[in-house]
């Protein structure tokens, strides 16, 4: 069965088709998971026995962050939302079924009242305008919500009033920032910000333990899922509590930190400044005291820490959609860790690093696919790779 099937239904999302964010909403859930689950056995299959895939049983309204973009219509009307696949056309959208459904409403209130604030949207065209984004994130246990206004200049006049009544139809607000992005780009967020309202991050809570969350910061944008991704992860380690362990590609954490009590010690590597700094703080929160993080290119780190000849037991690694590179695939097989636990957003380029590591030393021992994002293509994989050369 391809995502094209005749096995269709009819999509619940009326931009579905247009929109990039869903590509499998013609299909019911579990036909979803069924087509998830080929891919995984055809992508990874090859390497050992894959298990069901790890299904979400409400999988709408999961998602904790959107961004969406401005323009206008034809008839000149403010629109907002995402952008047509493979295009910068905005498609004006009320409403997103995988969305958390306070972000909706707050998106309708900034549309409504941009005129009074004199908040045009930003035109990638002409370079003109000055609202270029919103971005909004939500903790799923906590409630708090971040709300992110992204300006092609600092010059926001009618600020405090904007704040004031945004916090007003919306009390669940805890943070509004301002983020400042001049740059002909299509990255969102620009290098600038400046606090609007409350404490400039939100908390959200994973596996019993707070997180604080930045703008700029990676968070798993399912939280419900990414506790069974995550519990998954850790059972296959199967740690035994004397382990020296690095959680490389770490975001605020949470993986290193959700570990900490099953291990000796653990080592974070992240890239992101930001992303670091919250992390440090999160070991802070939460009286953690065995886990250390580092702000370094994962690979370099690697080279690093191999050059030394440190000794470490396992390696949990969550790469971008990119995957790991060879830099860091050749330090970790000279460290040689008894167990790598491979955790991916892209199959594919998992599976390559798999190739790879095959090739050097491990045995993959099991497959665990998680569906972390319902109604889109994409798929989270678990791999747990094993030394043979003992
Ligand atoms: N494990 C975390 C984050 C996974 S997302 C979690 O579950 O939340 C991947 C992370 O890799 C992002 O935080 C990104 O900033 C980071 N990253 C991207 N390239 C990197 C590199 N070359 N070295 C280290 N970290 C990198």
């Amino acid at each position: 069965m391809s995502k094209d099937s005749n096995k269709n239904v009819k999509p619940p999302c009326p931009y579905y088709g247009k929109c990039g964010g869903c590509q499998l909403q013609n299909l019911s859930n579990k036909d979803q998971n069924l087509y998830k689950q080929k891919e995984a056995e055809k992508l990874l299959g090859k390497y050992g026995r894959v298990e069901n895939i790890l299904v979400m049983d409400d999988p709408y309204n999961y998602r904790n962050k959107i961004q969406y973009s401005f323009g206008y219509d034809k008839k000149g009307k403010i629109i907002s939302g995402m952008y047509e696949s493979n295009t910068h056309k905005i498609i004006d959208i009320d409403k997103c079924l995988i969305q958390d459904p306070i972000a909706d409403e707050i998106i309708k209130t900034i549309k409504s009242i941009m005129k009074k604030y004199k908040m045009e949207p930003y035109n990638e065209d002409t370079r003109q305008g000055f609202l270029r984004h919103v971005l909004i994130k939500t903790g799923h246990k906590t409630g708090e919500v971040m709300v992110v206004v992204v300006t092609a200049n600092h010059m926001f006049h009618g600020k405090k009033n904007f704040v004031k009544i945004l916090r007003k139809k919306h009390p669940q607000i805890s943070t509004v920032i301002q983020n400042i992005n001049s740059k002909n780009t299509s990255m969102i967020l620009g290098d600038r910000e400046s606090n609007m309202y409350g404490k400039g991050y939100i908390e959200d809570i994973l596996c019993g333990l707070r997180f604080r969350i930045s703008s700029k910061s990676f968070y798993q944008i399912n939280p419900s899922q990414t506790e069974t991704l995550y519990n998954k992860a850790i059972e296959m380690a199967g740690f035994k509590g004397n382990e020296r362990i690095i959680d490389a590609y770490c975001g605020i954490g949470t993986i290193s930190l959700i570990v900490a009590n099953k291990v000796k010690e653990v080592i974070g590597v992240e890239l992101n400044g930001d992303a670091i700094q919250d992390a440090i703080r999160n070991s802070k929160i939460n009286n953690i005291n065995n886990v250390k993080f580092y702000k370094a290119d994962a690979g370099e780190f690697m080279v690093g820490l191999a050059s030394k000849n440190e000794k470490i037991d396992a390696v949990i690694m969550d790469p971008p959609r990119a995957g790991s590179d060879e830099a860091f695939l050749h330090s970790m097989c000279q460290l040689n860790p008894e167990k790598i636990v491979y955790i991916s957003c892209n199959m594919e380029t998992q599976a390559r690093d798999l190739e790879y590591l095959v090739k050097n030393g491990y045995k993959v021992k099991g497959i665990q696919p998680v569906d972390m994002f319902p109604q889109t293509g994409h798929v989270e994989c678990i791999a747990l790779l094993q030394r043979t050369n003992m």
